[in-house]
């Protein structure tokens, strides 16, 4: 599947992967645990896809492999249970910075709520997830079967 390696200056390389990435290609990729992304000729990272760079909005786009690795630059504990979320409160919400940027918003797996902080290190993982609200009229038929984005830090 790689096509050709793009490397920086900074000596860091990418696997280019293709063109064309769209939303449940990224989530099929991520079942088997690959972390897609995609990159601009200026060199950010939009992920999850989408049809143009959520900097520059360059449609010139790339898929790179990304680590999987990054930062946790915001978080925020969610103590009200909604309806269209499977998961019980409390839990917590983070936005990741990946470490080929980007960032990724999810959450926080339970055991390690606790443990994070501002600047914690943390692997992204997918997991399915039940949903408790099969039968509600909001949720989005597209969306089932799909994993959640998780984070679990580092070791
Ligand atoms: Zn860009």
């Amino acid at each position: 599947m790689i096509k050709k390696l793009k490397c920086e200056k900074a000596g860091a390389c990418l696997e280019i992967l293709g063109q064309e990435l769209t939303v449940n290609d990224f989530y099929r990729e991520a079942k088997e645990g690959k972390i897609l992304g995609l990159k601009c000729d200026l060199g950010h990272i939009t992920i999850p896809p989408r049809y143009s760079c959520r900097v520059c909005q360059s449609p010139k786009l790339e898929i790179v492999r990304l680590s999987g690795k990054g930062k946790i630059i915001n978080y925020t504990e969610v103590y009200a249970k909604s309806r269209d979320f499977p998961l019980d409160a409390p839990y917590t919400l983070a936005l990741v910075r990946l470490a080929e940027g980007g960032n990724l918003f999810g959450t926080v797996l339970d055991e390690d709520s606790a443990k994070i902080s501002f600047g914690t290190n943390v692997d992204v993982t997918f997991k399915e997830v039940e949903s408790v609200a099969s039968n509600s009229i909001r949720q989005i038929s597209s969306e089932k079967g799909r994993p959640r984005i998780f984070f679990k830090i580092s070791v």
